[in-house]
This record gives structure tokens, C-alpha cells and sequence, in this order.
């Protein structure tokens, strides 16, 4: 038997050079100098106490927002809008509100949303309606209001300290910045910018596809219960101006239960069922199919010797795939792009991929090109007013009903003989059947068909597995906008109410 003591002292000696300091590799460099920032950043916003009893924040802002890639026109200026804007998050009772009210796009919005642990609720005032969230996702749906609130960021570092990496040391704004990730539970993951005098943070970064680089702006600081607010904000897609912020009140650790009540007022909806997400093909009427999931739809129609498909939005191939388990044989000679907007124009690597000839109006003939997988080669067929397929199987119409409050130009596809009119962005078409009041867009929609007197049955669109019908659209258009006297309240200070 071994002496003990000598197996200890060599044990001792085994272990040694596991207790000098491990090796000041560039990973644990990134973790360790992440920490500092973290902790000299909790300092400055307060405190860790202070950022840790951190739990409610309440705030109304103003919105001017940009329609980046989603004008009348293709290209800049941007459409301007603007936006009154209310937020209040409680962390410990995972409850959300998000208000909204503002136009932009062609569209009048006045909506809340609100999230209460494993339960949410759509509101809409214009509507007079509220529908429970299928799905409610506290992260999810408090995601945008934390990416722009500076100490709420610093929170989020406090209790994900794990995901932190320093990147390096940059100027900005002609001051030194020490550059950190910081991974949310949902979404891409944030670069953020601490002044090094400071530490407060100036800057951060995300790449969100399809959008591109998102770079977002803490400016104004002002000191509010201890806790430095960033009081402007602002968010550039791609170095252009997308949403300014003014934070216009900030209430910070006060119950937030006021604004967490689901108006009684309005009528209780049924819950929907989750977006479909598997991709699912419908036939409209014979050879004409409705194919998509998860919001993005495309119809094909069977000609003779051929197919005509239309809309560009997310997933064109493997809507393409689906059609090909009915229609095996004949080749998509054209593909429809409804409009320029960045959303609508996915589809084009796949139509080129296909050979097919994509269908435009001239003035988006760049954006089209540009969409493509060779811009050059990218074969292109403009329609001016009304361009026609004919043959023994049908007619179809493809007509520019702009300009709309939404597009300069609007490519939809009718059927004559059959009724059926495809549309994208001018027809909300809820699953639930549930028609809300017309938008200025639908309107305008309604207006080209009586003037193109076209005999319409049947609407389907770019953005709903629904098939509506002609009536759908009237009930539509025969509703008006509710006034909910309270709605807004905790948003609206000024006297003359919402
Ligand atoms: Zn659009």
C-alpha cells in the first residue's frame, strides 16, 4: 500500500497546471471581455440591482416610419407614415400590450395587441373586434418594444450573459465603442455598441433576410427613477431611414394591469386555427389552383400547352412543386409579379429557374432584374393596361388596376368566364371569414371593378388560403370603422381624444 500522503502530494502535482489560468485563447477572450462591458454597462444604467428589479416599463411614443422597398414607387424617397405608439411590458407577469394607430401603405390601422402569460389577444377598434391569439408568444410579441428600449437590452445582457462575445473595439460617432453580441430568445442575433467613457449604448446591428442590415440608434439619453432612457430611436434598413422614434412618456417599475384588460366592449371572436404550414393546394375551379401556407400564396392557371403562374411571394418553388403533383406535364411559361414591393418579388429566381417569362410593368423592370438569379438573361414580358392568354382552355386577363393608395402599379389576374379574381395586398381576407371594414385599399379595388365592370364570384389573394366570395367584399366594404370612446385612452393625451 501506498504511502496516503504521497499519493496526495502527487495528486497535487497532476492537477497544478489545470489551476494556473487556462490558456488567453480568442473565445475566452471574447467571453471574458464581454463581461466587463456587461458589468461596466449594468453600472451605468443604474445599477445590476437596479436592472435586475427592473420589471415594468410603460411608454407612448411617436412613430415616423419609411416604407422601405414597400413604396408606391420602386425606389426612394420612401413613403412616409406616422404611428402613435404604446407599449408596456411586465416581466415577472409575462404580459405585453402593443398599441397602434396610424395609416401607411393605403391602410388604417388601430389595433392592440395584448399577451398575458399563455394568453393573447388581437384587438381591432376599427373593427370593433377581438380575436384570441392562437399562439401566444410573450418573446416574440415583446421582441420589437426590448430591441428599442436601451435598458431593457442591458436586462436582456444581465440574464443571457452566456451568449455574450465581444467583437472588437470601433469608432462611432468619432468615439471608441466595444462591440457585443447578445442573443435573444427570438431572432437573429445583436451586435450592440457601448461607448467605452460612457457605456451606454449608441448602437446595434442585426441581418434580418430579406430585409438586409438593420441597424438601430439609442440617442438622447435622460435619466428616469435612476435608469437612463434613450428618449429618440432610430432604425436603418440598409443605411436608409426606416422608423423614428420619439418616446414621448416612460413610466418605469408602475403596474401595467390598467392596460392588460381585453375591451368588453367589443365582440369576442372564436380563436382561429394556427396558420397552415404546410403547403396545401386547393383547385379554385377546374386547372385553376390556389397553392401556398403561412401567409404567402400563389394560383396557377392551366392553359392549353402550358401554365400561367402568378405572385412572387415567399416559397415560390415548392408551390411550384405542389402544383406539379396534380399538373405533371405542362411547362410554366409565365409567372406574374403583382407588384414591386420586396415581398412580392421572391418569385422571380424561381420563374427564371423554370424558363419562364416574368410578367411586370416597365417601371419595375429594375427591381425585377434585380431579384433575379442573372439579371441579364432574366426574360421579361411588360404589360401595359391589360395583357391577354386565349387559347381553347380559357381567357385570362392581366390587368394594372394602378395606381392604388398601395402601388403605382398592380398586376391582378381575372378569369372572366370564371369569375375568379387573384389580388395581392388590396383584399384582407381573414381565415376566420370574419370581414373587417374596408381598408382605403379594398376600396379602391372595389372602384376598378365596377369601372372595368368585371362579374366578379370568387376573390382569392397573395396572402390567405380563403376563397372569398363577391359578397365577402360587399360585407366588407358595408362595414365602418367602430369609435370605441375609450379606445387608446392610456395612449392619448391629448384633449381631443382618439
Ligand atoms: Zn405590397
Amino acid at each position: 500500500m501506498k504511502n496516503p500522503i504521497l499519493v496526495a502530494v502527487s495528486a497535487i502535482v497532476l492537477l497544478a497546471p489545470a489551476l494556473l489560468p487556462a490558456e488567453d485563447t480568442l473565445p475566452l477572450k471574447a467571453v471574458n471581455r464581454a463581461n466587463e462591458i456587461i458589468d461596466a454597462a449594468l453600472e451605468a444604467y443604474g445599477g445590476a440591482d437596479t436592472i435586475t428589479k427592473l420589471n415594468s416599463v410603460a411608454s407612448k411614443s411617436h412613430f415616423t416610419t419609411w416604407a422601405t422597398n414597400q413604396s408606391r414607387s420602386p425606389g426612394p424617397p420612401w413613403d412616409k407614415g406616422e404611428t402613435i405608439n404604446f407599449a408596456a411590458i411586465d416581466f415577472e407577469n409575462k404580459t405585453f400590450v402593443g398599441k397602434n394607430r396610424g395609416s401607411g401603405g393605403g391602410f388604417d390601422c388601430n389595433t392592440s395587441q395584448i399577451i398575458k402569460g399563455e394568453e393573447g389577444w388581437q384587438v381591432s377598434y376599427r373593427g370593433g373586434t377581438v380575436t384570441p391569439i392562437a399562439e401566444p408568444s410573450f418573446d416574440t410579441t415583446s421582441g420589437p418594444f426590448i430591441r428599442v428600449t436601451a435598458p431593457l437590452l442591458v436586462k436582456q445582457l444581465q440574464n443571457r450573459r452566456q451568449t455574450s462575445h465581444w467583437l472588437g473595439e470601433v469608432e462611432f460617432d468619432g468615439r471608441p465603442h466595444d462591440v457585443i453580441t447578445l442573443v435573444m430568445e427570438v431572432g437573429p442575433a445583436l451586435s450592440l455598441y457601448f461607448d467605452q467613457e460612457t457605456h451606454l449604448l449608441s448602437r446595434s446591428e442585426r441581418v434580418l433576410p430579406p430585409f438586409g442590415q438593420v441597424d438601430y440608434r439609442f440617442l438622447d439619453y435622460e435619466v428616469i427613477d435612476g435608469i437612463p432612457f434613450a428618449k429618440t430611436f432610430k432604425l436603418f434598413v440598409n443605411d436608409q431611414p426606416n422608423i423614428h422614434i420619439e418616446i414621448q412618456t416612460i413610466d418605469v417599475n408602475q403596474s401595467i394591469d390598467q392596460y392588460a384588460v381585453v375591451p368588453e366592449n367589443l365582440e369576442m371572436l372564436e380563436t382561429p386555427p394556427p396558420a397552415p404550414t404546410e403547403v396545401a393546394l386547393q383547385e379554385v375551379e377546374e386547372g385553376v389552383f390556389l397553392v401556398g401556407a403561412a401567409g404567402t400564396y400563389a394560383m396557377f392557371v392551366e392553359m392549353d400547352d402550358h401554365i400561367v403562374a402568378i405572385g412572387g411571394t415567399a416559397g415560390i418553388p415548392d408551390r411550384i412543386a405542389a402544383m406539379r403533383e396534380v399538373v405533371k406535364d405542362k411547362p410554366i411559361k409565365y409567372g406574374v409579379m403583382t407588384h414591386h414591393h420586396n415581398d412580392h418579388i421572391l418569385g422571380v429566381p424561381a420563374y427564371q429557374a423554370e424558363d419562364a417569362m416574368v410578367l411586370t410593368v416597365k417601371d419595375h423592370e429594375a427591381i425585377m432584374r434585380a431579384a433575379a438569379t442573372d439579371a441579364d438573361s432574366l426574360k421579361l414580358q411588360f404589360v401595359e393596361d391589360r395583357y391577354v392568354f386565349d387559347d381553347t382552355s380559357r381567357r385570362l386577363e392581366i390587368i394594372d388596376i394602378g395606381p392604388t393608395p398601395h402601388s403605382e402599379h398592380l398586376l391582378v389576374a381575372w378569369l372572366p368566364k370564371e369569375g375568379i379574381l387573384f389580388e395581392a395586398d388590396h383584399f384582407p381576407n381573414p381565415a376566420n371569414g370574419r370581414m373587417q371594414p374596408a381598408q382605403p385599399v379594398t376600396k379602391r379595388l372595389a372602384e376598378v371593378i365596377d369601372d372595368l365592370k368585371l362579374n366578379v364570384k370568387i376573390i382569392v389573394g397573395a396572402h390567405s388560403p380563403r376563397i372569398a366570395s363577391i359578397d365577402d367584399l360587399r360585407r366588407s366594404l358595408a362595414l365602418t370603422p367602430v369609435k370605441v370612446a375609450q379606445q387608446l385612452s392610456s395612449m392619448d393625451s391629448s384633449p381631443e381624444g382618439p
